[in-house]
C-alpha cells in the first residue's frame, strides 16, 4: 500500500520550482493535490508540480492546435510526502488497520489519523 493517494496533499521534497513564500513571508514547501497515483511503478503526479514543456504535433481531425503544452510529469513517490490534516505538517505515515478492518493511515508526528 503507497503512502500516497489520489487527492491528498502532499509536498514534494525534490526538484526544482518545490517551494513558495507564505503569507507571513517565510519560504516554505508547495502543497499540492494528488492527481494520480501509479503505485506498481512508484510513481505519482502532482498539481502544478514539475511542470514540464511538451511539443505536440497538430491534428486539425481531432481540433488539436500543436505547439508547446506545459503538463505535469510523473514523480517518484519517495520524494513526496503526505501533509497531515489533523497537524497540517508534512509527515511520514504509518499503516494500521481499523477497528472496522479498513486500513488506514496515521500520521507519524501528531498520531491523527489520515484516512477519513
Ligand atoms: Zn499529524
Amino acid at each position: 500500500m503507497a503512502h500516497v493517494k489520489k487527492n491528498d496533499t502532499v509536498v514534494v521534497l525534490a526538484g526544482s520550482n518545490i517551494k513558495e513564500r507564505d503569507s507571513s513571508g517565510r519560504i516554505v514547501l508547495k502543497r499540492a493535490r494528488v492527481l494520480k497515483v501509479k503505485p506498481r511503478e512508484g510513481k505519482v503526479l502532482v498539481e502544478g508540480m514539475r511542470i514540464v514543456k511538451r511539443h505536440v504535433r497538430p491534428n486539425p481531425r481531432r481540433g488539436i492546435a500543436g505547439g508547446i503544452v506545459e503538463r505535469e510529469a510523473y514523480i517518484d513517490i519517495s520524494n513526496v510526502m503526505v501533509v497531515c490534516p489533523a497537524c497540517t505538517r508534512p509527515t511520514r505515515v504509518r499503516h494500521e488497520v481499523g477497528a472496522d478492518g479498513r486500513k488506514v493511515r496515521i500520521c507519524k508526528r501528531c498520531g491523527g489519523v489520515i484516512d477519513k
